[in-house]
């Protein structure tokens, strides 16, 4: 298995949606080729990682649903989520560290990128409209994920964090959905 997993390696990241929720960094675009099925995913990060099927993923209890997307769970992802076209990545470690609402948004943010592609205020937009349908955002939340992706410094950052948050503010209000 040693060339297969190689491969992997080699093309893993180009088909990566880059979700850092925090730095808000530009996600790449996929190619449908160099994407791994779930299951090459975790055989190449190896430790922990393993595959939940639709619908097994509960955070804080609540069952959490992208269509008929499985959920990697890997404590070694180097952020809370990532998504590749076709499976969600969630990195429990991490999300053991946020709100249940922020956890709910991360998982909702890596399913947005499935059905909007790589655009990550597509992301933001689906996942705070989709939280506020099914009824798990509220305004308080919402606070909760502002104060989760605007970090306490200045700088670009700051700027980015913000910029994300008056967004979903809007698309939280706007009653047509995106
Ligand atoms: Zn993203």
């Amino acid at each position: 298995m040693t060339a297969h997993r190689s491969k992997v390696r080699a093309f893993a990241w180009l088909g990566l949606f880059v979700c850092l929720a925090a730095a808000g960094l530009p996600a790449r675009e996929a190619r449908a080729e160099n994407v791994p099925t779930p299951e090459e995913y975790v055989d190449h990060v190896g430790g922990d990682a393993h595959v939940l099927a639709p619908g097994e993923l509960k955070l804080d209890g609540r069952q959490q649903v992208c269509g008929q997307r499985p959920t990697v769970i890997d404590s070694q992802l180097d952020d809370y989520g990532a998504a590749y076209p076709g499976f969600l990545i969630l990195n429990p470690r991490l999300l053991s560290q946020v709100t249940t609402a922020v956890k709910q948004w991360i998982f909702a943010h890596e399913c947005g990128h499935q059905f909007r592609g790589p655009d990550e205020e597509a992301a933001d937009c689906f996942a705070v409209q989709r939280g506020r349908r099914m009824g798990w955002l509220d305004e308080q939340g919402l606070e909760e994920i502002c104060t989760f992706i605007t970090p306490s410094k200045g700088g670009s950052m700051h700027f980015s964090g913000a910029h994300r948050c008056e967004y979903m503010r809007k698309c939280y209000a706007d009653p047509s959905v995106r």
